[in-house]
């Protein structure tokens, strides 16, 4: 199977008809076999009476229905679980994005070598000051600090090598990071394409202002598990270390000047109070470090890793 189109949807039962039929119509003039695995998010509305009804008409349609509403990671994650075409795309359901789009995102995986691609609204029809501003300085921070240099790492259109999707796992609201997820790992050709996009026509945001606290707590959290989620030792026992030695150095100090210079009061002065509350924390930041180990020693996910070939074997 050559392409299995991913798509969440959560309240898009307007949607939904026009984006299938306009799918369709490209998968046709391309000749290409094909899925859509629409994911119904515990929607409200008759979105899943519609995939349902799409269904009849074009078997080439799937659906996944949640029970409740779980977010649009965890959509994109059953999705990718389900998904069998040697190249998956993901788009909106919300039709902002351009089906137009899939031929060419489809030729750089497969003829270009890139292991992902991502959209990029150049130019948004989202409102300026509510979503572009922030947007932009979502985007430097994810940048500067995952080192991938993609403009628009929340884009809802991408396309993926099989392989990229059945290694990584979406969970929370970590699909505005999936490009990370993928760097970590060992996908290392990410690339870029414009693409169009529209307007809102059916429907409304399903995000409101809390993604970008929400989106920059994420980002703090998958940059730390990504460096430090197998050895959690190396970063508490490092600061950790840090604060109790700088503790100990003004405690040493401290008891110089009682005994050399004959300074008295030494509990009455703030230096004594930090630093106990330096050692205090330091041997805090220690044991975090032994409970970081022992739980990344159980974890499922510790030995994780992905061959990629082998000789003689
Ligand atoms: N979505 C979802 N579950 C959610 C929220 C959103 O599956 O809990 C889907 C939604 O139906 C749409 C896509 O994710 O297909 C992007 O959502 P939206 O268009 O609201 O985001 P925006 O374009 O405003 O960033
Ligand atoms: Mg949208």
């Amino acid at each position: 199977m050559d392409l299995s189109i991913v798509i969440p949807l959560f309240n898009e039962e307007e949607s939904l008809p026009e984006l299938a039929a306009w799918i369709r119509r490209v998968m046709e003039v391309h000749h290409y076999s094909y899925e859509v695995i629409m994911v119904d998010d515990g929607s409200t509305d008759a979105s899943w009476d519609v995939v349902e009804n799409l269904r009849k008409e074009n078997a080439f349609i799937k659906g996944i229905r949640f029970q409740r509403n779980y977010g649009k990671s965890a959509a994109l994650n059953e999705g990718f679980k389900a998904a069998q075409g040697e190249v998956i795309i993901t788009m909106d359901a919300d039709m902002q994005d351009s089906p137009d789009e899939i031929p060419e995102l489809r030729k750089m995986i497969v003829e270009d070598g890139y292991d992902m691609v991502s959209g990029w609204k150049k130019v948004r029809f989202d409102n300026t000051f509510k979503k572009n501003i922030p947007s932009k300085l979502f985007n430097a921070a994810a940048r500067r600090t995952s080192g991938i240099q993609l403009n628009d790492f929340n884009c809802g259109l991408k396309s993926y090598r099989r392989k990229v999707v059945k290694s990584i796992e979406v969970y929370g609201e970590m699909h505005r990071y999936i490009p990370i997820l993928a760097k970590w790992a060992g996908f290392r050709k990410i690339g870029e394409k414009v693409v169009e996009h529209r307007a809102r026509k059916y429907g409304i945001t399903k995000f409101g202002w809390e993604r970008f606290v929400n989106g920059f707590l994420d980002l703090f959290s998958i940059m730390f598990v990504g460096k430090f989620g197998k050895r959690p030792m190396h970063f508490f026992g490092l600061w950790g270390t840090f604060a109790f030695l700088f503790g100990l150095i003004i405690f040493v100090y401290l008891t110089i000047t009682k005994f050399f210079f004959d300074q008295t009061g030494l509990t009455q002065r703030p230096m004594f109070f930090f630093a106990i509350m330096l050692m205090i924390i330091g041997s805090q930041l220690f044991l975090a470090g032994f409970i970081g180990e022992l739980i990344a020693r159980n974890s499922t996910e510790r030995n994780n890793y992905l061959v990629e070939e082998k000789l003689g074997l």
